[in-house]
């Protein structure tokens, strides 16, 4: 059997240890997967690069190289039986084939043992996220590798199938190894370049697509070592492995693994920013680290007490870096180092915005909230802009309260989305995958839940990112759905404004006339890539004026949405709420697009609420989109003690009991796709300071002498003190 690898030996392999016919397997298994992790942590040293994160240099692409080679090591190592008896199965009809099956059959079942190995981590990783305890995961990811063993059996059937087929095309027929080494070199290189081409081309819309992306590039990598093994000279490397001990195989197969584990472990744990990055990426590293980190959390409070996630007590599920600090009660839940005290609460508690509400704005009014994606305050023309982006709404605000200084609890959208449905930070939203903040929990209390209790009927028109990426987002609404058809984007999510349309009118007309209505729309045109509307409004070919054409796109088109509304008479006694999740940046701080960073231009959003029958108005106190949620639960009457939120009722404010006190308001960045770092920043009084939490770094601003952000101030008495409130405040954001 052994000779299907080495070359040399066709008789004796029955009379050999199982170890010994195995151990050569692992070793080929266990050279590519050392390769293989070798560019996987050049790829995250690169990311990591182009993020300037100059340290994380040092530690993540290590750990990730260490953590891949263990991973991909263990894997050979148990694939190794199922490749050596497959081996002998197939080696039995290969061998009249000349002296190149050996090798070609090498490089084929390598390649689908490390295809499936590959196709195993990504399994393993979708189970852990859909199963909760130990337990359970364990025993998932023991399936997974069963089927990854099975998967690359009959992956090594069908790499020999593709060799003869190879073999039949390729017009070269003498010395036929190394012309597959060749044909697989190349195939190799266009994969990759392919692959390289889909991942630019394509963005964030397509994480689906981009793990079979990455998918692809291993795959590559995979074909580029078999080609390189296979065109060493003739049986180098088969000779190499014979010539080897096989005694000492078996030592190196238990040392590269644990060698990895261990330095892998030890550099993550020396530099927490750099686990929480690497954590952050897609590569095998990246799986890896979240699988061993999701396996060794005894407890199950969402964090290991290794491999950089500092659980500070690994057997008590209360106690974590994930847990929420509970002020004053003597235990450091969050593994932060100290109790937050009992104080840390007094940014709610003592709140004048706290008081009860006037009586006077209540109503069972029907609730109208449309979100546009993306939009600065500063490109609407009732917020100044100069090109007219917004006529529907300008006429709207005329009739409205106006916030001046309204902050997106987060920059990105599924961040700010859940923080604004459930009136809480997103730090205080449960999500149901921690700190990677993909989807929601069902734990959470949102909008539509609470006003279906109330007793209306809720309708969602959204884009189609929404239900495929954060599906829970969807509790609560009786009828929720994307207004074109799921995995149309390209053509459709930047051409949406009749679909949408089209939608709500279907929802308003088939509903109970006897219940009030909450119809939530979400246009997504605004966010990049720009696409020009000249059938609605052009302003130039430069970059902002394609965002200004999207605006006054979906500006048209809700305008026109309305006055059938209105014709038939569904805006009578109905709030209409308008906002947007995040800003947009146009290089003001060196950065395109949105979800990186916390500046003004991110976080400055649109934010106009109209009430029949209320005075309109224009409000300069800062005021967090948050307190959306509950504004609307006041003016209907559903404020509900028991709900702990942490936005506040915008109507102390618009009623002419403006309590005059500064509020502090949070926004906040977690690691995550492009991004690098966990950013919050903390708005209190005319300044506002952003934390890098990865890194320590930290700005402060004078928002009143500096509303650009130019010059960050080097007043350390100023920045402690608002770190300290920071920090307080983070300590008790889940705590309540
Ligand atoms: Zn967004």
């Amino acid at each position: 059997m052994n000779d299907a690898m080495t070359g040399v030996s066709r008789r004796g392999s029955t009379s050999r240890p199982l170890w010994r016919t195995w151990a050569p397997w692992w070793l080929l298994g266990a050279t590519s997967a050392s390769i293989t992790a070798l560019v996987d942590a050049m790829t995250v040293g690169l990311s990591l690069w182009s993020a300037e994160a100059i340290d994380a240099l040092m530690f993540a692409p290590l750990a990730a190289l260490g953590l891949t080679t263990a991973s991909l090591s263990l894997v050979s190592l148990l694939q190794a039986p199922l490749l050596g008896i497959a081996s002998g199965v197939f080696h039995h009809r290969s061998r009249k084939e000349g002296d190149d099956s050996d090798g070609s059959r090498i490089v084929w079942t390598l390649v689908a043992a490390l295809f499936a190995a590959i196709a195993a981590s990504m399994a393993a990783r979708q189970l852990m996220l859909r199963t909760d305890g130990f337990q359970v995961r364990a025993f998932a990811v023991a399936v997974v590798s069963l089927g990854a063993g099975l998967a690359a059996l009959g992956g090594a059937g069908l790499g020999l199938g593709l060799r003869k087929l190879v073999r039949g095309l390729w017009p070269f027929r003498t010395n036929s190894r190394r012309a597959l080494a060749l044909l697989l070199a190349i195939v190799g290189g266009a994969l990759i370049a392919v692959c390289r081409v889909l991942l630019v081309a394509y963005d964030v819309y397509l994480a689906s697509l981009s793990a079979v992306v990455w998918l692809g590039l291993f795959f590559a990598i995979e074909l580029l070592v078999g080609a390189l093994l296979l065109g060493l000279p003739r049986r180098g490397y088969a000779r190499l492995v014979a010539r080897s001990k096989n005694r000492w195989l078996a030592v190196f197969a238990l040392l590269v693994p644990t060698l990895g584990l261990v330095v892998g472990a030890l550099l993550l744990d020396a530099h927490p920013p750099s686990a929480q990055r690497l954590a952050a990426t897609n590569g095998i590293s990246g799986f890896a680290q979240r699988a061993l980190q999701a396996g060794t959390d005894f407890d199950g409070d969402g964090a290991s007490a290794f491999f950089g996630q500092g659980d500070c007590a690994p057997f008590d599920a209360r106690i974590g870096p994930r847990s929420f600090e509970i002020p004053g009660n003597g235990i450091d839940e969050n593994c932060d180092g100290r109790d937050a005290e009992a104080s840390a609460m007094a940014w709610r508690n003592d709140d004048p915005h706290y008081r009860a509400v006037p009586s006077t704005a209540v109503s069972n009014y029907n609730v109208i909230m449309v979100c546009f994606d993306t939009v600065r305050v500063d490109h609407l023309g009732f917020y100044g802009h100069e090109n007219d982006t917004s006529p529907y709404l300008d006429s709207l605000a005329t009739e409205s309260w106006v916030f001046e200084n309204a902050v997106a609890p987060s920059a990105t959208t599924r961040m700010s989305l859940a923080a604004i449905f459930s009136g809480r930070y997103s730090s205080g939203v449960v999500w149901t995958d921690g700190a990677r903040v993909e989807d929601v929990s069902e734990d959470n209390v949102f909008l539509a839940e609470i006003l279906d209790d109330a007793g209306y009927q809720t309708f969602g028109v959204v884009d189609e990112w929404l239900p495929r990426f954060v599906p829970t987002m969807r509790q609560g609404f009786s009828k929720y759905e994307s207004a074109y058809r799921v995995g149309t984007w390209r053509e459709s999510g930047h051409r949406a404004g009749p679909f949408i349309a089209a939608k709500a009118l279907t929802m308003m007309v088939g509903r109970d006339l006897a219940k009030p209505y909450f119809l939530y729309l979400h246009y997504e045109a605004p966010h990049h890539p720009y696409q020009h509307h000249p059938e609605v409004r052009e302003f130039g070919q430069g970059v902002t004026d394609g965002y200004d054409s999207e605006i006054a796109y979906a500006d048209h088109h809700l305008g026109l949405l309305m006055s059938i509304f209105e014709a038939e008479g569904w805006l009578e006694n109905t709030v209409l709420v308008f906002f947007s999740d995040h800003g947009e940046e146009f290089r003001e701080h060196g950065q395109s697009y949105h979800s990186r960073a916390l500046y003004e231009e991110s976080l400055r959003v649109p934010l106009l609420v109209h009430v029949p029958g209320q005075a309109p108005g224009r409000f300069d106190g800062r005021v967090s989109l948050i307190d959306i949620l509950p504004t609307l639960l006041d003016l209907t009457g559903h404020a509900d003690e028991n709900l702990s939120l942490h936005g506040r009722s915008l109507l102390h404010r618009t009623l002419g009991d403006d309590p005059g006190a500064e509020r502090q308001i949070l926004s906040e960045l977690v690691v995550g796709a492009g991004r690098p770092d966990e950013l919050t920043a903390l708005y209190y009084e005319d300044h506002k300071l952003i934390w890098n939490v990865s890194t320590g770094e930290m700005e402060l601003f004078d928002l009143d002498a500096d509303p650009a952000e130019r010059n960050a101030l080097d007043d350390l008495d100023l920045r402690s003190s608002m770190h300290e409130r920071l920090r307080s405040m983070r300590d008790s954001i889940g705590g309540d």
